[in-house]
């Protein structure tokens, strides 16, 4: 297979093209979706901030102890130091986790009456707390349509040919301008799930790749099948 390139892509073209992987993506992966457990939105946002530097799946450990012991915002902005510290030192940086937490959790109580506001302008502004994780909470706590650009988000991206900004704010709008905004909480989770299963950062399994048709930046990994297919994880790593 010979890599397209997008030298002469019009911006229909692009927008056809884009569409087309996700479409694709989202019947490689018709399980795709927030891989953080979570029963509300505080405890989305809660774990979305402490999944930064570990994976998700040692976040998923930590949950329940958590939010057992320290259930709501004033729960755990009155928690005692030294035992959150316990709770969420199997996560690495527990001192500075521990101090998001309080801190946010006391912005929490102080501005919103201990309630997770559902508007990016009014979540940004909380502790701890950036576009991706407020992007993260809007699309699955309350179904308000977001891109997460995450690490592997960004990488895609470019790879795929949709956006060559690197800037995580300007490539959000460059791909919401080629998606409805109805998809965009799915279409993160295709693109992301793609990243952590098979568009790996050091070795893309370019062989095994079900987008790589479409893809200008196939070649990047191996494009032999077997060698591909060892790449390919069946569970993300994180
Ligand atoms: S695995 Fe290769 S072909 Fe597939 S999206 Fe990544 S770079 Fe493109």
């Amino acid at each position: 297979m010979r890599a397209i390139t997008t030298e002469a892509e019009t911006p229909t073209g692009l927008v056809r093209r884009a569409r087309k992987i996700d479409r694709v993506l989202a019947q490689t992966y018709p399980d795709a979706k927030c891989e953080l457990d979570f029963d509300n939105p505080f405890e989305l946002l809660v774990v979305t901030v402490l999944s930064a530097q570990t994976t998700d799946k040692r976040v998923n450990l930590v949950r329940p102890t958590l939010f057992s012991a320290y259930p709501d915002p004033k729960a755990m902005a009155a928690a005692d130091r030294a035992h959150l510290e316990q709770i969420v030192g199997p996560l690495g940086f527990f001192r500075a986790k521990t101090e998001a937490l309080l801190k946010l959790s006391a912005a929490l109580v102080e501005r919103y009456d201990g309630e997770v506001p559902p508007k990016l302008e009014e979540l940004v502004t909380l502790p701890g707390v950036g576009r991706k994780t407020a992007n993260v909470v809007l699309g699955n706590a309350f179904g308000i349509p977001g891109i997460t650009v995450d690490t592997h988000f960004g990488r895609l991206i470019r790879r795929f040919g949709w956006t060559e900004e690197t800037d995580p704010v300007k490539a959000e709008h460059a791909i919401g301008a080629l998606f409805p905004k109805r998809d965009w909480t799915m279409l993160s989770h295709h693109v992301i799930w793609h990243g952590r299963r098979v568009c790996h950062a050091k070795k893309p399994a370019c062989g095994a790749c079900p987008v790589a048709r479409w893809c200008p930046a196939y070649g990047t990994g191996p494009i032999d099948p077997v060698e591909a297919e060892k790449l390919v994880r069946t569970e993300g790593p994180n």
